[in-house]
Parts: structure tokens; sequence; C-alpha cells
């Protein structure tokens, strides 16, 4: 069906009079960067070009930082071509394959490539990749770059293109044999900047929500026509400022506040963040109705992933959501920081796109020149763990020698060669273990690989605790309304589901009674879940069966045998385990997340409700942590079901608790927390000591030509119809 609004909209796009040109230098090169404005029309038309022009092509990827911009894209470009999401064009995000056998324009994440490429270094099914949103940097992108300069050796017929904004675009050309950079000419209007008159950066951080509400209401009253596009940093204010942005709307007078009452009589708001549902989403593309303005509050999504039209004004928070990797507890934390210069001139760009627009940064002009120029790229401030288990995986031993981009941080590097060893995925020579070559089968962690591998060959649990890893895979399970008598009854509600050793077994309760209820949207609302991320879970669960079941990882259930259930309904057994849990031996369970977790041990304070991670790289921590005041205080969340304040069990009670994850508020929170008994993880802790005297970079010295990227395709070859993969969170 051929729509002639669509193909006025594409040839209107600042990349349509290339199109030749763009589709001869491909048929030329092997290796291209192109480069374009955001909104010239890269993303969604340029893999157009190339499948439209070589119907030989049996399959084009296409890369994306975002699993949103994944979706998005794909399905507006599915629209553009008048086929069905999944038929000639789909997408691939971890998790949630939507393509099928005809499909010959793939969108996916970075990690989802990533994971192919893990599993067949030469990309063999595709016949061009299109690494897109080169400029954002992604630790996903940047190994992929990496890959994709060896996967070129291997096979030169391979078409390879790098889009990106105009940001340091001849750093790529350089790193790809110095290939041809294609330029396409920018349309752009001017964007006059207005910074706050004196507000410092560093003191925005706790209100410049509130003041991002205040500027929105202020341009929607005083300021003509025009749409507004709003960079806040996550979910939970970005809902914060839709909700407050509609309540003062609700009290405006328009005849008498708004100064354009002529041609503005209403507002519309909406959000767009990595989780929001697809068909929320396409709402926000579309026109606002005649004599309305739309206000879109966003995450770092609408920099330059996706475009929104009809943006004249843009309001720059300044912060931004980044992964920065905490070196307490070894792993990625999110963060709320200041962004750099060169987001910021971003951002403002966005409200310049198709006419003459206005930012109003939230800060001053001396803090932006204050601000870093340009972005570090994720691969010098991230965990590296992940990473270097797929690396080794493919055979590339020596790490600090790989062809990077930017290399990361050789401590960054060290520190996950030392988390892979005490999760015994590599031994003390640093080489690959049999354990660590089965901890890659799944796109998970390689501390949640680790727990689902113990629960399935050691622990008899893993029918559970693949449910409980599929929980953990999942985004905000709870719903936090912002009625305070509907907090105290989703609060109430929630007492149901607690269990005297913690949070992992909570959510195990959780999911046993979503599938009780008949995996029922009713049942989540009545209390306070996301049904969307319980069903995600379900999904998950389905597919990591899949792959366990795949690579004879056995399904056991620690369901106990003598339970039994009474007539009365009520349930019975044989008090077997300290937990006294009537259904499962927990302490299994457990026991399979110490596996991993021991690493996240902490121990309490003696007197009080604060606890301290124990072991380290150095080994664990010595017993009278009250003599060592330099620890890092580990307070339990009070979203946690261990929480003093939900009087499930007594503080006292708790001597030693594992955690999943740290999130920093004004403290440093652990976030699922179970209670776990030192006898378990006593044994694993010795792997600090060996620590010590592992040369786990003993393969630093090696030549390069000993990187050998086929060192294990023939195993892999099995794997190649894996569909879940990894990708950034
Ligand atoms: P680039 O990759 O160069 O930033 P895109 O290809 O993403 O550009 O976008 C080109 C144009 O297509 C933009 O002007 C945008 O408004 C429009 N567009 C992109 N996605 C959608 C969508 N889902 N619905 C409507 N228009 C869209
Ligand atoms: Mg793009």
């Amino acid at each position: 069906m051929v729509n002639t609004k669509i193909i006025r909209q594409r040839e209107s796009l600042p990349v349509f009079p290339y199109r030749q040109e763009i589709v001869d230098a491909i048929k030329n090169e092997p290796l291209l960067v192109v480069i374009g404005e955001t909104g010239s029309g890269k993303t969604t038309q340029i893999p157009q070009y190339i499948l439209e022009s070589f119907p030989e092509y049996r399959l084009i990827g296409v890369t994306q930082p975002r699993r949103i911009a994944a979706i998005t894209v794909a399905n507006r470009v599915s629209e553009e071509h008048g086929s069905r999401l999944g038929d000639d064009i789909g997408y691939c995000i971890r998790f949630d394959d939507c393509t099928s056998s005809r499909t010959r324009l793939k969108y996916m994440t970075d990690g989802v490539l990533l994971r192919e490429a893990t599993i067949d270094p030469r990309l063999g099914h595709y016949d061009a990749i299109i690494v897109d949103e080169a400029h954002e940097r992604t630790l996903e992108t940047d190994v992929l770059f990496g890959l994709l300069k060896e996967t070129h050796r291997l096979r030169p017929e391979l078409k390879i293109l790098v889009m990106s904004a105009t940001l340091n675009v001849e750093k790529f050309s350089d790193f790809f044999n110095s290939c041809p950079i294609f330029v396409i000419p920018g349309r752009t209007y001017d964007v006059a900047i207005n910074h706050h008159r004196d507000a410092k950066i560093s003191s925005l951080k706790s209100t410049y929500v509130q003041r991002s509400v205040e500027t929105a209401l202020y341009i929607h009253t005083q300021e003509p026509p025009g749409d507004i596009l709003v960079f806040l940093t996550g979910q939970n204010e970005i809902e914060k400022a839709c909700r407050d942005l509609e309540d003062l709307d609700r009290d405006l007078n328009y005849k008498t506040d708004v100064k354009y009452y002529e041609d503005v009589k209403g507002l519309v708001i909406y959000p767009i963040y990595a989780t929001l549902e697809t068909m929320e989403q396409k709402a926000i593309f579309d026109d606002p109705p005649r004599y309305t303005r739309k206000v879109v509050f966003a995450t770092n999504v609408a920099q330059t992933s996706v475009t929104i039209p009809g943006i004249k004004y843009v309001i720059d928070s300044g912060f931004v959501k980044q992964k920065t990797y905490d070196p307490t507890t070894g792993m990625d934390a999110l963060l709320v920081v200041p962004i750099s210069q060169a987001a910021a001139t971003q951002r403002a760009g966005r409200a310049g796109r198709t006419a003459s627009g206005q930012a109003f940064r939230l800060y001053s002009r001396e803090s932006y020149e204050q601000m870093e120029a340009d972005t570090v790229p994720e691969i010098q401030r991230s965990s590296l763990l992940g990473t270097v288990l797929s690396l080794k995986k493919m055979g590339i031993n020596d790490i600090i020698n790989f062809e990077f981009i930017d290399p990361p941080d050789p401590a960054m590097v060290k520190n996950a060669l030392k988390q892979l060893f005490l999760l015994e995925a590599i031994d003390d020579t640093g080489k690959l273990t049999t354990l660590g070559n089965e901890m890659s089968i799944f796109p998970l962690s390689p501390f949640l690989s680790r727990v689902l591998i113990a629960s399935a060959r050691q622990y008899e649990c893993s029918r559970e605790v693949v449910i409980i890893v599929a929980m953990l895979s999942v985004e905000e399970i709870f719903i936090t309304p912002r009625n305070v008598e509907k907090q105290m009854d989703a609060d109430e509600k929630r007492k149901e589901f607690y269990h005297p050793s913690g949070d992992h077994m909570m959510l195990l309760n959780i999911f046993e009674k979503f599938r009780d209820s008949g995996y029922g949207r009713d049942w989540c609302r009545d209390k306070y879940f996301n049904y969307r991320a319980l069903s995600m879970a379900k999904s998950i669960r389905d597919q990591l069966r899949e792959l366990m079941e795949k690579h004879d990882l056995p399904l056991v259930s620690c369901r106990l045998k003598n339970y039994q259930v009474k007539d009365d309904g009520r349930q019975r057994k044989k008090r077997r385990n300290s937990y006294q849990d009537v259904k499962y031996n927990v302490e299994t369970m457990l026991e399979s997340f110490s596996s991993s977790y021991y690493i996240n041990l902490a121990k309490r304070h003696p007197h009080r409700p604060v606890f301290y991670h124990y072991a380290s790289a150095t080994g664990p921590g010595s017993e009278s942590i009250d003599s060592n005041s330099s620890l890092l205080a580990l307070h339990i969340s009070p979203t946690s079901a261990l929480h003093p304040d939900n009087k499930v069990v007594r503080v006292d009670d708790l001597d030693w608790v594992t955690y999943h994850s740290v999130l920093y508020t004004n403290k440093a929170l652990m976030k699922v927390v179970s209670k776990v008994k030192l006898e378990w993880v006593q044994e694993r802790l010795g792997l600090f000591k060996k620590l010590a005297v592992a040369n786990l970079d003993g393969s630093y010295g090696k030549s390069k030509s000993e990187n050998n990227m086929h060192g294990n395709t023939d195993e892999d070859n099995d794997n190649k119809v894996d569909s879940v993969m990894i990708d950034a969170q």
C-alpha cells in the first residue's frame, strides 16, 4: 500500500537527495562512515536504501544502543516500507526477538550483535552491518568496533557502515583503515540558547525536576506555539514531572494566563523513557490536536536516537543517568551526573530541526563552561565483566592488547579478571574454565549465569532459581502509587509476599502467585505490580529454560516431598530447614545465589542495623569491623523485606547477608537482600586469598598474532540458532 504522506515525508528528509551517492559509495567501499545531523534520516532511510538497492543481500543488521530505539525505529521503518513488523523488517533485543525467516532488515541492540559475534565472529548471516549512533560510544558498540575490524579481515566482502551524529567522526574513519567519510549536509535552524542567570549545576541536583516543570509552564504560558522537549534522567522523575505539569495545567485559566491564547488552548504531555510500552510511544510522534501544545519529558533517548518532530523549545536539566563503575562493590551503578558540553549542544540542537527554536538550560553559562567537553566512553567507566568473558569465549585472551578505539583502563580489565576468577569462570592463569564456557551460554550477567549453573548442577533447585533469575532480569516490578492511601494499601499487600529469608524468596513468591492467578493483569493491578515486567519475567524464564535444556543443564525442583496441601487448603509439612518454609528447600536456593554473591557478602555491625562489605581483593575482612570506620556503611533498602521497619525479621537475627546491587541515594542501599550463613560461603571466600597469587593477566605479554578469533568456533556452531542475546539494561 503506497502512502503518499509517508513518501512525501521520506523525500523531504535531508538524506534523500544523496540516496544514489550513498548507494554508490556502499557499492564501492567495504568500510564507510556516514555522518549527518540527528533527524537527517540516517537510521530510518539508509538501511531502506540498501534494502531496496541490493536485492541480493540476504540480511542487513543495524545496531542501536538502546532497546527502545531499536523497537521504535523498526516499527517506523516497517510502516514506511508497507510491511508488517517482523516480516521484511524486524527487531531483536535481549529476550525479545521480533524477526522471521523472511526478515532482511534487522534492527537490534549493539549487545545483540555482540552476542551473535561471540557465536559466529564471521557474522556469516549478514551481507551488511550498520553500526548506528556510533557517537554514543556504548560499551557494546566499542567492543563491536574491534570485532568488526577482524570480521572485515575475515570477510572483506561484508559491507560495514558506521553512522554517527556529527561528533568526533575522524576517529571512526581512522580506526577503520582510514575509510571514506560520507557527509550528509545538515539543515538546521538557529537555536537561541538561554542559560539560567546564576544556577550552578552542582546546586540543581535536588531541584531540576521541579525547575523543569516550572520552565515548561513558563514557556507554555508566555511563548508562541511550538512543542517542548524536556531532558530529564529517568522513569520516576519523568512520571513525576508529567503529573506535576498536568496539575499546574488543570489550574490554568487559559484566557487570562496564556499569552498566546488565540493559538494555544491546551496541553498534551507525554513521557518517553527506556521501558515505555511501544503503543504509548507512537502518539509522541503524532502532531498534537490543533491549538494544543505538546510537551515531552524524555531521557537521553531523545538526544540523538529518537527524533520527535515539531520541537521548538528544549529544556535541558543538565543531568543524565549514567552507568558508572563503583569500585567499592566492583559493580556498575546508575548515577545521575552532569552532562558534557557535547551533549548540551546536541540537546539544544533538537529545538532547531524544522524552524528556529530556543533552548532553556537550567544551569548558568559558567556551569556550562565547566562541563567536560565530551562524554567519557562507557568502556572507560563501566565494569568489563561480561565483556571480558565474551572476549575470552571468542578465544581473545589478550584483552589489554585488543584493538579498542579507546582502550579501557587496564585496572578495570584487571578488576573484571579478578571477578571472573572469583566466579571460577577463569583459572589462575586467566584461561576460560569449563564453567566459564558454560556461563557464556546465557545472555545474563556472569553472576546470574553462575547461579543458574550452580542451581542445576550442584544444588538441585534450578526450576525455582530460574524464576528468581528471570525476576532479577526485568525492570521494576513494584508500582509506586502516588496517592497516599493507595501507597498504604500497596505496602499492606506487599506483606503477603515477604519471606523471612529475604528478597530472593519474595521474588519467587510473587511470581508463583502471579502464575496461580493465571498470569492475570487484574491480579497485578490489585497487588500493585507492573504487569509488563512480570509477563516479561515469564518470557525470560521460558527462554532460559530452553537454553538450559539445550545445553543439558537439568531442571530440578527443590519442592519438598513431604509437602502436602491439606483438604482445607492449608499447607503443612515437617520442619526441614531453618526458614520453616513449607514448600521448598530454601537453603539450597540461597546457596546457589551465594555461589556468585558471596562476592557481595556483608556483615552486620555488632550494635547497629548497618552492614559492611565483607571481602575485597585483599581477602576477607577483619572480624572486628567495629574498629574499621573507613568501610562504607551499607543499609538495607526500605523496599527490602528485611528492612527493620517491615518487621519480618529482627535485625539481631541478621548477621550475614548478600545483596544483588547497591543503589546510591543519600546512603548506600543494598537491593535484593537475603540472609545467608557464613558456612555456605566459607570455602569460596578462600578464593579471595588465592587471588593474591593468581597470574590472571599472564597472557598480557603474548604477541597479537596469538589472538585467534576462531578459538572456539567449532563447538560454537551448535549455538548459532540462539536467539536471546546480551545487551545493556
Ligand atoms: P537520524 O538517524 O539521522 O537521526 P532518523 O532516520 O531517525 O534520523 O529520523 C528521520 C526522520 O524520521 C525524523 O525527522 C523523525 O521525525 C522521523 N521519524 C523517525 N521515527 C519516527 C516515528 N516513529 N514516527 C514518525 N516519524 C518518525
Ligand atoms: Mg539515528
